[in-house]
């Protein structure tokens, strides 16, 4: 018999282990509602339960009790997760992850992978449909801020072009925001060469909306000064609160004063799907980026820009002035997404996305978004008919911030250090997990559905652990 070559699995093996991964993936589902939403283990103690030498010869099958261990080390991203903006996986498109990395197409062209150019296309149509930006094209990416990212450099190719001689104009470059954007837009602005330092946060309202009037006024002045408005950006969603800016306004004054108009909808924009009242004006955006990974319920990774021209996005990401060249060939089979995007080498993301709308429906997803945001009038609800508790924004989308007030008597600095040990409680009870963030300076918890496993009960579990975590607290210390 001939000898195996290094590294062979032959398709027995591999059935095996992929039968045996699924077993301990289907395991941690079945498990997902009871098991800790973070495990209790400290970070030193997973360092050292893992730590181990490079290991000269293999384990074999005994290396699949480790996959188990890795389960156990999770965060349970079960009905009760609220932090961040993270959305809670969605398995029919998960299972089709080892397929993707058997296939192993490198999505940089169609030559190199006809079918997931093709679906990768499709899943991209479909986005811009559901969002209500119908004709869009794009790409899909790592995430919001890579899709921020390619954004704002097609608008700075497209206003101000420093691909072939650098930024010249620096700091006769504006970019304007509200002050509740998203980092990844400053960090994108540093990275452009535009510099953060002219990136203009514009104040908000009492809905955290940018308030257009000072926008106006800041780009006018900019605009004495000489300098160029490269991009507006609306948020549609933001991280803290959720709030939507005025953004037919904003396409408006981006028009008015020919700067570009990019939407941040990585949190917020897929919830256009169910409640597209919230979202008018974003259809006039020339980019738009989206995250199926927080509000489609996607596996990590999975962005997505959407924007207006493919002829920018070549003259912004083609290196090779193909861009110029007219196609001689058949237009499908001499397309490159590279051309098109930052990245060369590409993962199938698509596979997933286009298999989980396939299965479920956009409808079940419709349905899914509409809960989350009921859940988040539902939650804010409960929160005003708690005495103990007080709402300190208000719930557009499905981000709720809140704190714990008890009986009112603590000063103000006593607040933020309960609230935070309110938070750090919760996660070691193990049922809710909550994240934070700070507004008008209060330290809040911040309860954010994007969610498909919650439950109406999860929702009260919030109010529940809340209260029962500064029990715990108020009671120690008497
Ligand atoms: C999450 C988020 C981002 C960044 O997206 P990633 O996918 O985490 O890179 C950008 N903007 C907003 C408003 C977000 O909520």
């Amino acid at each position: 018999m001939a000898a195996m070559k290094p590294l062979e699995t032959t398709p027995e093996q591999f059935l095996a282990l992929s039968e045996q991964v699924a077993a301990i993936a289907a395991e941690f589902l079945r498990r997902l509602d009871e098991t800790r939403i973070a495990p209790e283990a400290s970070g030193e103690e997973i360092a050292k339960f893992f730590d181990s030498p490079l290991p000269e010869a293999g384990a074999g099958a005994g290396a699949m009790e480790e996959l188990k261990a890795v389960a156990q080390f999770s965060r349970a991203q079960n009905g009760r997760f609220f932090g961040y903006v993270l959305g809670s996986g969605e398995p029919a498109g998960a299972a089709t992850d080892v397929l993707c990395s058997v296939l192993n197409q490198n999505v940089t062209a169609w030559r190199s992978a006809p079918a997931a150019v093709t679906l990768e296309k499709l899943a991209v149509r479909w986005l811009a449909e559901g969002t209500g930006c119908a004709g869009f094209s794009g790409v899909l990416c790592g995430g919001g801020s890579a899709a921020n990212l390619m954004g704002l450099a097609m608008a700075r190719e497209a206003k101000a072009p420093s691909n072939e001689r650098g930024v010249v104009a620096s700091g006769r470059l504006a970019m304007y925001a509200s002050a509740e954007v998203h980092m990844s837009i400053p960090k994108a602005i540093g990275l452009l060469g535009i510099g953060q330092r002219n990136l203009r946060l514009i104040p908000v309202d009492g809905n955290f909306r940018m308030i257009t009037g000072e926008l106006e006024r800041v780009i006018r002045k900019d605009a004495e000064d000489g300098v160029v408005p490269v991009a507006i950006v609306g948020s549609a969603g933001t991280v803290k609160t959720g709030a939507i800016d005025p953004l037919r306004e904003l396409a408006g004054i981006a028009r008015e004063y020919g700067a570009w108009f990019h939407v941040d909808g990585a949190y917020g924009a897929l919830a256009a799907i169910a409640a597209p009242e919230l979202f008018r004006g974003m259809e006039l955006a020339d980019s738009l980026s989206l995250d199926p990974h927080k509000w489609l319920y996607q596996a990590i990774d999975c962005g997505c820009l959407l924007h207006r021209s493919a002829e920018i996005a070549r003259k912004t990401f083609a290196n090779s002035g193909d861009y110029v060249k007219v196609m001689h060939t058949e237009p499908l089979e001499s397309f490159s997404f590279f051309d098109e995007t930052v990245e060369l080498s590409r993962r199938f993301r698509a596979l997933k996305l286009w298999f989980s709308l396939r299965y479920h429906g956009i409808a079940a997803f419709r349905e899914a978004i509409a809960r989350d945001l009921r859940h988040a009038r539902q939650l804010a609800d409960l929160v005003l008919a708690e005495a103990k508790l007080e709402l300190m924004a208000p719930v557009e989308l499905s981000a709720v911030c809140f704190r714990y007030v008890g009986d009112g008597t603590a000063p103000e600095n006593a607040r933020d250090e309960l609230n935070s040990q309110i938070l750090a409680r919760m996660v070691k009870r193990g049922r809710v997990y909550l994240s934070n963030a700070t507004i008008a300076s209060s330290f809040c918890l911040r309860a954010c559905f994007v969610n498909h496993r919650t439950t109406d009960a999860d929702v009260q579990e919030v109010i529940d652990e809340v209260l029962a975590a500064a029990g715990e607290i108020e009671a120690a210390r008497k």
